[in-house]
Parts: structure tokens; sequence; C-alpha cells
């Protein structure tokens, strides 16, 4: 099963990709982690990414579907994968289909959860992960069962992203609106969209979701 995720930051992909990586075993490649982990790193892509990154804009087409493409022929992404963030421009979508044509593979589907613009910018401001597993959690909408440990891995160490904050928030909203949104009638036409209502409770969504894959 190969899916895309799509919707503006703060949508829920994360958590949703995360529920679909327990339940169906195919790894969430989320090209915002793998640029985090490079940046981290201090390798030469994540010196390249790193200022566009911090200013909510998007890193060049090239420098992505490089990442995607190499990191889709790994043993772990032989049953599939879920790609979370990514494509995020018309560009990167004619490459994914290339990249997958060329494999011999095909898409199974494309998530879209939608969401009201005015949630966004609270959404991102309280979300925040578990700086051990990775795990995602939020302020008010999805707290660790016992404060201040991970549910997952029982780490008490947390982390929050740099570019979670209101002004940043902003461009990364434009830039999906200018250059992500148009996939939305990219994948309808090919008959490959499908929209759940990404303002529901996290487990509604989950169901949806489920329902879809239920029905590929
Ligand atoms: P995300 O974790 O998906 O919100 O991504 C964080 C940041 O990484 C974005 O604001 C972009 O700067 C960069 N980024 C992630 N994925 C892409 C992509 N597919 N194309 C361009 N830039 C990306």
């Amino acid at each position: 099963m190969r899916l895309i995720l799509l919707g503006p930051p703060g949508a829920g992909k994360g958590t949703q990709a995360q529920r679909i990586v327990e339940k169906h075993g195919i790894p969430q490649l989320s090209t915002g982690d793998m640029l985090r982990a490079a940046v981290s790193a201090g390798t030469e892509v994540g010196k390249r990414a790193k200022a566009v990154m911090d200013a909510g804009k998007l890193v060049s087409d090239d420098i992505v579907i490089a990442i995607v493409s190499e990191r889709i022929d790994a043993p772990d992404c032989s049953k599939g994968f879920i790609l979370d963030g990514f494509p995020r421009t018309l560009v990167q979508a004619d490459a994914t289909e290339s990249m997958l044509s060329a494999k011999g593979l095909d898409l199974s589907a494309v998530i879209e959860i939608k969401v009201d613009d005015v949630v966004l910018a609270d959404r991102v401001a309280g979300r925040y992960t578990c700086a051990n597993c990775g795990a995602g959690y939020h302020d008010t909408n999805l707290k660790p069962k016992v404060e201040g440990v991970c549910d997952k891995c029982g780490s008490t160490h947390f982390k929050r992203r740099p570019d979670d904050n209101a002004e940043t928030v902003r461009t990364r909203m434009s830039a999906y609106y200018k250059e992500t949104a148009p996939l939305l009638g990219y994948y309808y036409a090919k008959g490959k969209l499908h929209s759940v209502d990404g303002m529901a409770e996290i487990d509604t969504v989950t169901a949806e979701i489920d329902a879809i894959l239920a029905g590929l």
C-alpha cells in the first residue's frame, strides 16, 4: 500500500501516519523529519535546508525528490509506505509518479485531511514530540496518559519544533495554499483522492481513514 497524506500544517498528517504505521506495518516517510535529521546531523543537505525551513518556506524540489527517491528503495518500503509532507508541489507530484512507474509501482490512494484554517495556528503551537521515540503529543488535544511521560517509550524528554511558531506557521500555510493545494485537483483528476474530516476527534479521523484503506 502506497499512500500520500495531504493537508496543511497542523491537519494531523503525522498523528494519523503514526497510526497507519502501527496498524499496517508500513513506514511513514516524512520529508520534514528527514530534513530535520539532516539539519541535526549537519550534512550538506541539512546546511542548505536549515534557513529555508526556519523561515517556513519550501526546500527546493531537487533536494526532497532525491531524498524520497533514495528512501523508497530501502527494504522496509517493499510492502509500501506513507508519504507525509511529500509531494508538496506539482513538480514533486510529477516526480513521484515517474519514480514509482520507473520502479513498476503505483500509488494506492491520496488522503486529504480537511481542516478549518482557524484551528491550525493553535494546533501547531501546542504540539510537541517525545525526544526519544518521536511520538507526537499536543498540549490540549493529545496529552500523554501520565503527564510528562511518553506513553510509548516512558521517556520524560520532549521537544518542540523551532518552526512551530505563529509567524512561521503563516508562511507555511501560504506555501501550502500556493504550492500544495493544487495537488488536490491533480489527484482528483487521477481518481486517487479521498478526503476525511480532520476537524473530527482524532479517533474518528483514524476510523474514516481505516474505512478508506479497507476499500482499496
Ligand atoms: P513538515 O515537518 O512536513 O511540516 O516540514 C517542515 C519543513 O520542511 C517545511 O516547512 C519545509 O521547509 C521542509 N519540507 C518538508 N517537506 C518538504 C517538501 N516535500 N518540499 C519542500 N520542503 C519541504
